[in-house]
């Protein structure tokens, strides 16, 4: 299994690594570490480039599966055994953490003041959408959402990463709470993302160290898709 150290550092953007294997049916190598996220949740993969001495190459796809972490490569492959250089794109993957912890602190405002569940969502860099079970949902309820959300955001609320034994998880129904969610069997630890006092969830992504650094954001529609289904969006407002 490769060490994933975007589990416990989302910060990290770079990585010294070994290739463990290669696939040149799919050209991509496993790595016995990275910072690249293989996507899942509804964040997408990271991209970047993995250097070899002179030769830099360019990560075109992330994806991981019960091996590891696999980096799909532009151009001839490096060897097994190969040191390589990971760096990833940085602007992209931190504005996918702001978006990503907008997206969870609105789950948590949304159970707070509805008691409804998040059933699905997705995401790229600075903006994302989730959905909603919300029979109640009123049309001015959206500006109401969104002044709480940046309420919530301005608290500057910790965000806090742990990790459960799975049978423990498997006991707390309301940690995994979409079906994107769902964990395979051979993941043994699950991952909490805790936003303090508002949100906590078993999620695989990445995400900032405080709300503030989501700045503030913007709920440009909230579309109902049949009864009680609402998709919301939200937006980041751009410079923070
Ligand atoms: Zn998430």
């Amino acid at each position: 299994m490769t060490d994933t150290l975007y589990s416990t550092d989302a910060y990290a953007r770079s990585m010294s690594a070994q290739v463990v294997r290669t696939d040149s049916d799919d050209n991509r190598v496993l790595l016995d570490r990275t910072v690249f996220y293989p996507g899942g949740g509804g964040q997408p993969h990271d991209l970047g480039t993995l250097s070899i001495g002179d030769d830099r190459l360019t990560v075109v796809r992330v994806t991981s599966d019960r091996d590891g972490v696999w980096h799909w490569l532009e151009g001839s492959l490096p060897g097994e055994g190969s040191q390589v250089e990971g760096t990833i794109d940085w602007e992209r993957r931190y504005a996918l953490m702001r978006t990503h912890t907008a997206m969870h602190a609105l789950c948590g405002v949304i159970w707070r003041r509805f008691g409804s569940p998040v059933t699905g969502g997705n995401m790229k860099p600075g903006e994302g959408r989730l959905d909603f079970d919300i029979p109640d949902w009123t049309a001015d309820a959206l500006p109401v959402v969104e002044r709480e959300l940046n309420e919530e955001l301005a608290r500057r609320r910790a965000v806090e990463v742990s990790f459960l034994p799975r049978n423990a998880a498997d006991d707390d129904p309301s940690l995994i709470r979409t079906k994107v969610n769902l964990l395979p069997d051979f993941i043994q630890e699950v991952r909490v993302i805790d936003i303090v006092g508002l949100d906590r969830q078993a999620d695989g992504g990445t995400h900032v160290g405080e709300t503030g650094e989501v700045g503030s954001i913007v709920i440009p529609k909230a579309e109902s898709k049949g009864r009680g289904f609402r998709r919301i969006r939200v937006r980041l407002e751009e410079g923070e």
